[in-house]
């Protein structure tokens, strides 16, 4: 009756996310008297699956297919399907990111389980099964219980911090025999995201908005974010103009970061923006209006000029590295 968990990897190499996901996991598990089962899918070295066991993971159940190094929703949740009926579990975690929305509402309904999408809480089962998440683009919190035999939770990244223990997860293969369907969509190419930091793993963000005036100004941006180990995110307007690339647009209908510092620099605060940012745990705001709404969402505030601002920032930022090296 294990707590299974969906595992994430980037060319055999496990995302932190994922470590995440399996340490919440884990907790639940510890709660409910029983174990995790983490599901890797496609082409991992064991020493790398084995790792799974400091974050809460007695078991593996690998389905090397190499098929499944990219995302097919439908053999994925087959996968997790399979690995849910072998280990007769009741509950199924996978990260709120593209992987675990295309496949947790699918897995969902294979199991005819309840889903909250999103979790920020471990479940309160003192009355029943209830997991808080964000609801209006992050203006309030939903307490949700999940009354179904089966559960499926899809949990926020960088919602609760990681702490290694010792173990080593035993790995077990799982033999899939997958139907046609389910490789249905063919990935004809695959363009990387180029950035050094990937922003969906960014503990730290520099983004820049209209504030920024022009493309020409984005090295003071890039300078910060390189200066502190960051990645770079914009507004939307800064990207419908391609003064920046799409991905790098946070927002409604851009990504969603949750890293531990958010500096906006040059961006109002539109509600639509808050929406993929509010989430950070701290917020410094740099903006030459005193009135823009983003102040009020932030934790820091600087009032001025951002083309000035920022090289001054910059180099406290290396003055403060080179005295605490
Ligand atoms: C359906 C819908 C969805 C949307 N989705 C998104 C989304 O996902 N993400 C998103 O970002 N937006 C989204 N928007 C747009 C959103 O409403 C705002 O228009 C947008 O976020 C504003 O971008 P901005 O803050 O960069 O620009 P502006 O609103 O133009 O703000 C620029 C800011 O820079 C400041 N500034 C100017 N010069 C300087 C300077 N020299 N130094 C410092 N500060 C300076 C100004 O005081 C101002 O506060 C959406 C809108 C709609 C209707």
């Amino acid at each position: 009756m294990s707590v299974i968990v969906l595992v994430e990897h980037t060319d055999g190499i496990i995302k932190k996310k994922s470590f995440e996901a399996v340490q919440y996991a884990s907790g639940i598990a510890k709660k409910a008297g029983t174990t995790v089962t983490a599901v890797v899918l496609g082409t991992v070295a064991d020493n790398e699956m084995e790792s799974l066991g400091q974050y809460g993971a007695q078991k593996v159940l690998h389905v090397a297919d190499a098929r499944l190094d990219e995302l097919h929703a439908r053999a994925y949740t087959s996968a997790l399907f399979a690995a849910a009926q072998k280990e007769n579990s009741k509950i199924i975690i996978a990260l709120h990111d593209i992987n675990g929305r295309a496949v947790a509402p699918r897995l969902a309904v294979k199991l005819n389980a309840g889903l909250v999408a999103g979790a920020l809480s471990y479940p309160d089962t003192d009355k029943g099964f209830v997991i808080k998440k964000a609801v209006f683009s992050g203006k309030a919190f939903a307490y949700l219980n999940i009354t179904s035999d089966v559960k499926v939770i899809t949990l926020m990244p960088n919602t609760f911090p990681l702490n290694k223990v010792d173990g080593k997860a035993s790995i077990e293969k799982l033999d899939m025999s997958f139907v046609d369907k389910d490789f249905g969509i063919k990935v004809k190419e695959v363009n990387k995201i180029t950035g050094e930091i990937p922003l969906g793993d960014a503990q730290l963000v520099v983004s820049g908005g209209r504030g920024m005036k022009g493309p020409e100004n984005w090295g003071l941006i890039e300078d910060l974010a390189k200066e502190l180990g960051a990645a770079t995110a914009c507004s939307r307007p800064v990207a419908d103009a391609h003064w920046r690339p799409h991905h790098e647009h946070v927002g409604q209908t851009g990504g969603t970061v949750r890293p531990n510092l958010y500096i906006a620099v040059g961006i109002s605060g539109a509600i639509q923006h808050l929406a993929g940012v509010n989430g950070s745990k701290t917020i410094v705001v740099i903006n030459k209006d005193p009135e823009a709404p983003f102040f009020k969402a932030a934790n820091y505030g600087v009032v001025g000029d951002a083309l000035e601002v920022l090289p001054k920032l910059k180099e406290a930022v290396k003055k403060f590295r080179q005295n605490h090296k």
